[in-house]
Formats: C-alpha cells, structure tokens, sequence
C-alpha cells in the first residue's frame, strides 16, 4: 500500500529516477518512487548501454559526462551488484572526407576540454577492429569509453536506493498533482494519494505529460530509436562503435529524418551483438518497422561485412526524451515551489545517470553543485503552457 506521506516521490522507475533515488537515500533521504508500469519498462530497457563520451558536444555536455563516465569504474562495488561494465574503449568510423573534416574539428574541440582522443588512419582502425570493411577512411579512439548492461544498471540503483530505506511502487501510476499557493502538496495516482512537499519528474520521455499536470510547458519529446539484436557469438566487436554520421544526426535531426542517421555498435557480454539505431519523431509509438529494421540492417553490412552471417534474433524500439538543445532539463522549476525536473537526457540517460543522480540530491539538501545549472533550467525555454 502507498504510504500516505512522502519527504520526496519521484515519478519514474527508470534509470534517471533510480539514480535519484539512490543518491537520496544515500543522503538519508528515503523517497517514494512510483513506476506506472514496470521497472525498466522505458527507455532505460530498450537502448544501448554505450558510456561515450565522443558523442557529446564540447562544453557543458561533455563535462557533465566526463564527470559522469569516471564513477563507472566503482559503481559496481559501490552498488553493491553486477552491472557489465567494461572500459572497451571507444571508436568514432569514418567514411568520406567530409567527415573526416568535420571529425578533426570535433577532435581539437574535445581534446580543448580534456578527452584523451586519437585520430587514427585506416591501417591503425582495421588492426584494432579487424571485423570492418576496408572501404573505411580512419577512426577517432577514446580509450576511456565504455559499456554497461541498462537493465542490471538501473536495478542495482533500485537495489541500493531500497537497502538504504527508499520505498518503490510499480503500477502506480501518477495522474494529477496537487498545488497550493505554488507550492506541491502531493501525488494523486492509481492506486491512491500522497502528500508530499517534492516531487521529482524523472518521466522520461512523458516528462512533458507530467508538465501538463501543473501547467508547464516541458519541452521533452519521444525521439524514437529502434534496435537489432543478433545472436550470441564469440568476440567479434572489440570496442564501443560510433558512427561520424550518429553524432551528426543527433544534433540535426533533418539529417536523421532523410536517412543518414549513422550506426551504434556493441557486443554484449553475453555475446549479443546490438546495432541501432534509427532517430525518429512518431509520437508514443514503441513499435518496431519494416523500414526502420530494413535501414539499420542494410547500412550496418556495408561496415561490417561479416554481420551477413549473424541471425537477428530480435528487435525493439525505446524512446529517447529528447529536448530541443540535447541538455537534459534538471533542478527546480521557478514559480513552482516542490517541482524538481531530472529529464530530458536523449540518447545520453544512462551514461549520464550518475551524475544525475548527484546533481539532484545536492538540488534537494542544497549543496553545492558543481555544474553551472543556468544550462539546465527549464526556463531557458519557454516555459507558458
Ligand atoms: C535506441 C536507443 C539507444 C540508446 N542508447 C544509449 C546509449 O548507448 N547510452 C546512453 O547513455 N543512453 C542511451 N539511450 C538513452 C537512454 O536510454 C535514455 O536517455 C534513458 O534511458 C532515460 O532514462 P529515464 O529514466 O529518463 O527514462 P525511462 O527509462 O523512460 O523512465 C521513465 C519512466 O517513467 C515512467 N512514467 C512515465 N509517466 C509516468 C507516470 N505518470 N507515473 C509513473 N511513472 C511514469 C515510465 O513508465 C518510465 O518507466 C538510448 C535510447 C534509445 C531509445
């Protein structure tokens, strides 16, 4: 039964609201969090698990994963469970000029802001991943990237939220939010009512439906991104694979919109190998297409060639909340006394859920944070619904 008071209820069982969780009760802070379906039901279980930091924009975006990214390495311990992880290193392919002018500008951006980044020719690429066609130009290597396993990820968070006093719901699903005088009172949801000063929108990409309920305009949209999953099979890709296309793509979505929307690749540890993904703007839909499937599956081969010989074993589809800048939309909401946002992270959740996590801990015991938070607020947007 839901308690009838709450210091804090997060709405959203994902890997965002986990990691808040988690850092609370690490604060002795024990909310309340609700999932209207299962946990892991979101975007935290239907994406990659790739830590990348290439992918990201240099300035605030890439300090706030770089910051991220290093508390990987102890997390497992830390967490007190498995969660995958494994520093393979990452690799940006090339394959035309164009992207290679474009890749040593990012390069010399990146590197400005302390990512320890190579520029490699095809010769260096193919010996470190000898599964690539040839027809590649070169590589940009990052060896602190890496992968972790989403789901084991956000249940470790849950795990540890709950020894340290946190309390979780599922099929709970929040449905109005009680105001005063602008301030929050509580959650009515399906399976009942609780009062609560703080609420934390760890939505998703609904973080926009949870702001219609107070009247905000919360600028999260669902991007969708669809995903293969081959057979298990022996070691076959070494490191984490980006596309130049990808990156290109994730900050234009008229590039993802007609077609050049990249590749991301990962090897399981089980032996799994995941090839996404498409970047897509449909509304709720969660369903996987023939065209998506079609695309990701016809370009993949044209990179690595011997994926012909994989089975697909499935697909599915997860929906990235997307924002108009790529910046997640995080801490407290003017206007609104209670309201705390942690959403908005696009195709960055999980590797950016630690520090998340933190960030809004320190919102709530009003610490410190040490992030300029002016690139967060929600306010940078137009905000009247
Ligand atoms: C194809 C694809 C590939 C990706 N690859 C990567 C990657 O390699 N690396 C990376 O870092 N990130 C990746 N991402 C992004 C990552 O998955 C997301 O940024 C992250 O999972 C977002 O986590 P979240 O907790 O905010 O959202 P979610 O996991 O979606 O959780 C939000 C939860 O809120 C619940 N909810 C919604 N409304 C309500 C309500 N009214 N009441 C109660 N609960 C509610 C939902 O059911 C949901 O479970 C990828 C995403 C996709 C789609």
């Amino acid at each position: 039964m839901l308690p009838k008071f709450a210091d804090v209820v997060i709405i959203g069982g994902g890997v965002i609201g986990s990691s808040v969780a988690y850092h609370l009760a690490k604060e002795k802070i024990g909310a309340v969090v609700l999932e209207k379906e299962d946990f892991i039901s979101g975007s935290s279980g239907a994406c990659e698990g790739l830590l990348l930091l290439q992918s990201k924009k240099p300035g605030i975006h890439l300090e706030l994963a770089m910051a991220s990214t290093r508390r990987f390495p102890q997390l497992s311990e830390e967490l007190g469970s498995e969660i995958e992880y494994e520093q393979k290193g990452g690799l940006v392919i090339i394959e035309s000029e164009e992207e290679l002018d474009a890749m040593k500008l990012f390069v010399e951006k990146q590197k400005a802001c302390g990512v320890d980044l190579t520029l490699l020719d095809r010769d260096q690429t193919l010996e470190m991943e000898p599964a690539l066609s040839p027809h590649i130009i070169g590589a940009t290597y990052s060896p602190f990237e890496g992968q972790v396993n989403p789901f084991l990820l956000t249940r470790a968070f849950l795990g540890a939220a709950e020894k340290l006093g946190a309390k979780v719901f599922t099929h709970a699903e929040v449905r109005g939010i009680g105001i005063s005088k602008r301030h929050i009172n509580a959650v009515n949801t399906t399976k009942g009512r609780i009062e609560t000063p703080l609420v934390i929108n760890a939505a998703g990409a609904s973080a926009g439906v949870i702001g219609d309920l107070v009247n905000l305009n919360i600028p999260v949209k669902p991007r969708r991104g669809q995903i293969l999953v081959t057979e298990s099979v022996p070691p076959l890709v070494r490191y984490c694979i980006l596309s130049a296309a990808y990156i290109a793509a994730k900050f234009n979505p008229s590039l993802a919109e007609s077609g050049g929307m990249g590749f991301a690749v990962e090897q399981t540890k089980n032996g799994n190998v995941l090839i996404g993904s498409t970047r897509e703007f449909v509304g709720f839909d969660r369903q996987t297409t023939f065209d998506g499937v079609n695309t990701i599956a016809g370009q993949i081969l044209r990179v690595f060639p011997r994926f012909k010989d994989l089975h697909v074993i499935r697909a599915y589809a997860g929906l990235r909340p997307y924002t108009p800048d790529g910046l997640p939309i995080l801490g407290p909401v003017e206007g609104l006394e209670g309201f705390i946002m942690a959403a908005g992270h696009e195709g960055d959740g999980i590797t950016l859920s630690p520090v998340t996590g933190e960030i809004i801990a320190k919102v709530i015991t009003r610490e410190k944070i040490p992030f300029p938070m002016d690139h967060f607020k929600l306010e940078r947007f137009d905000t009247a619904s």
